[in-house]
């Protein structure tokens, strides 16, 4: 199949520049569309084939659920058993944006989207292109992230392309994303509200909405047997082809034990990858040196993380040492990502 790329400039298109993707999805086919959190890979969210499709494209776990994407907060009543309080408000306070709540479904969304569960998740997604694409298909749309299941999530066009050229309809390439990590996932259908997937909206975000909330248990815990509630929480993801090692401790003897363990790669023969803060990129002497952003901006950090993921894979990286990076307002998101990425490898050092 030959996949067509629509140029779109996000901040000033026409509607009619979409009318073949939203074509497309009504006809049951896969067009990918940037979102402010990073590019969906979306179908028809109430037809069977299309959701089958996107698992194939991917070479997703049939059990790894989707999120479907609304445009107005009145198709989510026509696809959950009932609306709870703690929707309305958590709706008025972050929707349109990078939050995806789990409701009790009804029968209008098929199984095969939910990957089996009676549960789905939604996300009203504020990126104009996402949300006018959603209007002009008259579709409710089917996303996950438009990467081969198991690599880090595309945060350009080009990272699409890479993945799926070749085995979708069409790319609508509206730039670079805003955020570049995945939505907050809230589970609402426990007794208190429950983060399944940390993102840009913290745990002290949602609190300051609904009083009393939580993080899944899966995820802060080291134990393999506590398992994370949200099934796409418990594949191996985002992994570059190279061994990624996180070192953490204090400054001076992260900078130390990664140049140490750079120096004795580089001497083996190996291509090394050091990834820093642009505050402390030039303390390291061995490999080559990837900035990903200032400690004191985790928006940046969090923008460029899947991009250099992608790029140590490209240029053929054999051993990756990172340094750990604080992130006070996204919490765990940033950390969450990359301990994932390097299979919980982890030195601390002090
Ligand atoms: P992606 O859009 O690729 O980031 O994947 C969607 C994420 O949402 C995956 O981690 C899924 O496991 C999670 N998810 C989707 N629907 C549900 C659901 N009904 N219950 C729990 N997690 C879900
Ligand atoms: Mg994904």
């Amino acid at each position: 199949m030959e996949t067509e790329i629509i140029k779109v400039n996000p901040t000033g298109f026409d509607a009619k520049e979409l009318e073949g993707a939203g074509e497309i999805l009504r006809n049951g086919g896969l067009v990918a569309f940037p979102t402010e959190t990073v590019y969906g890979l979306g179908g028809d969210a109430k037809n069977k084939q299309a959701s089958k499709a996107i698992y194939a494209a991917k070479g997703r776990p049939s059990d790894n659920p989707l999120i479907v994407h609304i445009a107005e907060f009145s198709q989510l009543e026509e696809i959950v058993r009932e609306v709870p309080d703690s929707a309305r408000k958590l709706a008025d306070a972050f929707w349109p944006g990078p939050m995806t709540l789990i409701l009790p479904k009804n029968d209008v969304i098929p199984m095969e989207t939910t990957g089996g569960l009676d549960t789905v998740a939604i996300r009203l997604p504020s990126h104009p292109v996402a949300r006018e694409l959603i209007l002009e298909s008259g579709c409710l749309i089917a996303a996950p992230s438009a990467n081969t299941s198991g690599r880090p999530s595309p945060t350009k066009a080009r990272h699409v392309a890479e993945d799926l050229s070749g085995k979708i309809d069409c790319i609508i390439d509206g730039g670079d994303v805003e955020i570049g990590l995945e939505s907050t996932i809230i589970d609402l259908t426990e007794d208190i509200p429950v983060i399944l997937r940390p993102g840009y909206i913290s745990l002290e975000d949602v609190e300051k909405v609904v009083g009393a909330a939580k993080m899944d248990p899966g995820i802060l815990s080291e134990d393999a047997k506590v398992r994370p509630k949200a099934p796409g929480m418990r594949y191996r993801h985002y992994a570059p082809k190279g061994n990624l090692v996180v070192v953490e401790g204090s400054k001076e003897a992260v900078i130390k034990q990664i140049n140490s363990l750079g120096e004795k790669g580089v001497s083996a023969g190996k291509k090394v990858a050091i990834m820093a803060s642009s505050e402390t990129a030039s303390c390291y002497k061995y490999g080559e040196v990837f900035a990903i952003g200032s400690f004191e901006d985790e928006d940046e950090i969090a923008r460029n993380l899947y991009g250099m993921l992608r790029d140590f894979d490209t240029k053929g990286m054999e051993l990756i040492y990172s340094e750990a990076f604080e992130t006070p307002h996204m919490g765990r998101a940033i950390m969450n990502r990359l301990l994932k990425a390097a299979g919980h490898q982890v030195i601390t050092v002090s």
